[in-house]
């Protein structure tokens, strides 16, 4: 029984961080660093609203916000960069 309650709690807890970044975020967009950028694309199969591409230009692979329509600013990709090349910005209309 105090199983059930401490996973209750866990996903109370998780839904409410959760809610609570998006809603921190929710004026933000992602934002690469194309000087920073690997072209791994970590991030690019870490973001379930498919917003990134990686394209190929003269310096290699590299990320592009495809569509930044799409992103929640949720931060998902952050965690997989390890290059420090992904950052959120305030959304500018
Ligand atoms: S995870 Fe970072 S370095 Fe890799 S493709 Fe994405 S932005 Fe570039
Ligand atoms: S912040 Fe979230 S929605 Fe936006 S690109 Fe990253 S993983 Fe995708």
């Amino acid at each position: 029984m105090n199983a059930y309650i401490i996973v209750g709690i866990v996903l109370v807890l998780w839904t409410l961080g959760g809610l609570y970044r998006r809603r921190k975020n929710r004026n933000k967009i992602i934002c690469v660093v194309e000087s920073s950028c690997t072209g791994c694309r970590r991030c690019v199969k870490r973001c379930t609203h498919h917003v990134l591409e990686a394209v190929k230009n003269e310096a290699g692979v590299r990320v592009v916000v495809k569509y930044p329509d799409k992103c929640t600013a949720c931060g998902d990709c952050l965690s997989k960069c390890k290059f420090n090349a992904l950052k959120l910005i305030e959304r500018t209309n």
